[in-house]
């Protein structure tokens, strides 16, 4: 059995048993993967590396668990302890994983080469710079924050993305309180250092609020009695409220718990300009609006790395903003390359352009009508493609295909129903609308990690054009499904050992007894023992002896 076929496709042969002696015979395929965040360190982890010659491409030498950034930039858990080095992750996977701490700075799909440049050292040219071939390449090298060209920002703002982001906002916190406690300041000044600012009211900026004024009320305002009075936290947000992204009773208690603390929300508000002691904002009833600030971390959104957006160009993606992967997580118009987690979307393929063809499969007896049971017999495979076809039956409250016939016939008796094809076309008009963006978070990235290495490994992955209408189990052979995201659910934590959690199903719950969810879910979800281990420490450190103000 041939493992690949000319196209370089991995082409799906279930017989292990020649999968060993091919893998024999061929010299393996190289995978490159770029980045060792989320998505590539999941895929690295699930990745079998002794059917491929892995190589991983990164600047960062190391894995970080960023859900507990916010925690790093007040001291609550240290740096060290939510860093796993990739090294130690390859050395887990056996000796066969390359890891090259560079970046790459451009991607040639045409000779199936990536160029790439290290800062720690350069090669005889003096200039760092480096070429790799790759059979397959998988793309996961996250996103960049997002400044909307806001002038100002990239000099004077704060972002909260890596850990040396965190670290450096931990030091700026102390600068601004030590700053403040000098002899020859006005109160004026004082206060104007003392005025903390959060650009953006997303889990991350609401987060780090929270920690900041845990971390005043808690530690600092003991340390720096004279001056606790003066300190002033601030989020702006440019839409109605903070936390959208959660159930409506969460944003509630989060803006009633801010405004309780003392942390001032400014819905409405949007900051156009950053100078070195002033944030300028704009309102739609208050105009123009500057106030002086001592510190801003901006966390407003993320967008596409430069790099990116050169080989979308190159790929004919030019006109769109972020890179864009089939069901499949292949990038489109692009043969072997993929990506996954927060620098690409998935672009799901619509039931109405396929609807003929469906039509055509689904018609077993070629009567040119369906009956109830051809369409039921069909529609699990329906509902596996085109996954927005489920969201639509749930979102109306439809038990399944009868309904759904119902709908597009009126009311007739159930037995005589058969539709034609344009009936068929009627009772799937809507659906499409429940297309849906996945949300750029770990919990996406981490299943498109391993979703991606699964299907490496099983080798079952097809290139013979899955693109098609219900071909995922042509033949008798199951062909690899689409990735489909299952959510488990999310918290914003809120200050003062309360959180929020929204759980699938419409599941709420906010107080101290999420906060020690949060903690159980957070502690469970660390890479390694010895992050878990440190991270649990550096907790029970914190109760006891609150947090380290040293910088
Ligand atoms: P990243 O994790 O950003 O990894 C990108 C990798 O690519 C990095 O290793 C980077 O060094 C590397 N890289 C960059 N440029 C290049 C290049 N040119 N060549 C090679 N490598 C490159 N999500 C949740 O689900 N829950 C949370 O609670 C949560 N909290 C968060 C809190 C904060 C403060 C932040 C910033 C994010 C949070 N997220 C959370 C979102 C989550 O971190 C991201 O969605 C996730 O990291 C995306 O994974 P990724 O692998 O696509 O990108
Ligand atoms: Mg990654
Ligand atoms: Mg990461
Ligand atoms: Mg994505
Ligand atoms: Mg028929």
């Amino acid at each position: 059995v041939v493992l690949a076929a000319s196209s370089g496709g991995l082409v799906a042969y279930a017989d292990s048993k020649s999968d060993a002696e091919s893998s024999q015979n061929a010299p393996k395929k190289k995978v490159v993967v770029l980045g060792t965040g989320w998505a590539g360190t999941t895929f690295l982890k699930n990745i079998d590396s002794s059917l491929y010659d892995v190589q991983i491409i990164s600047p960062r030498n190391y894995f970080a668990f960023t859900p507990l950034l916010p925690s790093v930039t007040c001291g609550t858990v240290e740096p060290r302890s939510i860093v796993e080095p990739i090294r130690r992750v390859v050395n887990k996977k056996g000796a066969d994983i390359k890891f090259w701490e560079a970046e790459c700075f451009k991607i040639d799909p045409t000779n199936k080469k990536i160029h790439c440049h290290s800062d720690i050292g350069t090669n005889l040219d003096g200039t760092g710079e480096f070429v790799v071939d790759y059979d397959y390449l998988v793309i996961a090298v996250g996103a960049r924050s997002n400044t909307f060209n806001t002038p100002g920002v990239e000099e004077h703002c704060h972002f909260l993305k890596e850990i040396e982001d965190a670290q450096k906002i931990r030091r700026s916190v102390m600068d601004c309180f030590e700053r403040a406690s000098l002899p020859y300041l006005s109160e004026e000044e004082q206060k104007r250092n003392l005025h903390f600012v959060v650009v953006g009211g997303g889990p991350t900026g609401v987060e780090f609020a929270a920690e900041l004024h845990d971390f005043v009320s808690e530690d600092l305002s003991k340390l720096y009695p004279a001056i606790r009075d003066l300190v002033k936290i601030s989020v702006i947000e440019a839409g109605g409220h903070i936390l959208t992204m959660f159930d409506k009773r969460i944003t509630k208690f989060a803006e009633e718990k801010f405004q309780r603390d003392g942390i001032e929300v400014k819905t409405g508000y949007k900051v156009v300009k950053v100078s070195d002691s002033l944030i300028t904002m704009q309102n739609a009833s208050a105009g123009e609006v500057s106030v002086p600030y001592g510190m801003a971390v901006w966390s407003t959104g993320i967008g596409t790395r430069p790099f990116i957006l050169n080989f979308m160009k190159q790929i004919g993606q030019g006109n769109r903003r972020v890179l864009a992967t089939d069901e499949w997580l292949r990038v489109r118009e692009c043969e072997d390359v993929y990506a996954i987690g927060d620098c690409a979307t998935i672009t799901q393929r619509k039931v109405m352009e396929d609807i003929s063809a469906i039509f055509k499969v689904a018609d077993k007896d070629n009567s040119g009508t369906l009956t109830v049971k051809e369409i039921q017999d069909i529609l699990e495979d329906i509902c596996i493609r085109y996954p927005q076809v489920e969201l639509y039956l749930k979102s109306k409250q439809m038990r399944g295909i009868a309904d759904l016939i119902k709908d597009a016939k009126g009311d007739i008796q159930k037995e005589s129903i058969e539709l034609n094809i344009e009936e068929f076309k009627k009772a799937l008009a809507n659906v499409d609308s429940q297309v849906k963006n996945l949300p750029a978070t770990a919990q996406v990235a981490a299943q498109q990690g391993n979703y991606l290495a699964r299907c490496f490994n099983k080798m079952k992955y097809s290139d013979e054009n899955p693109e098609g209408p219900l071909r995922i189990r042509e033949s008798g052979r199951h062909r690899f499904r689409p990735f489909r995201y299952k959510h488990f659910g999310q918290f914003a934590p809120l200050g003062g050992e309360q959180a929020a959690a929204q759980l699938p199903g419409d599941w709420i719950s906010i107080g101290h007894s999420t906060q020690w969810l949060w903690y159980s879910v957070y502690a469970s979800k660390q890479v390694s023992w010895r992050t878990r281990a440190l991270v649990v420490s550096d907790w029970m450190r914190r109760f006891i002896f609150g947090r380290d103000s040293s910088c």
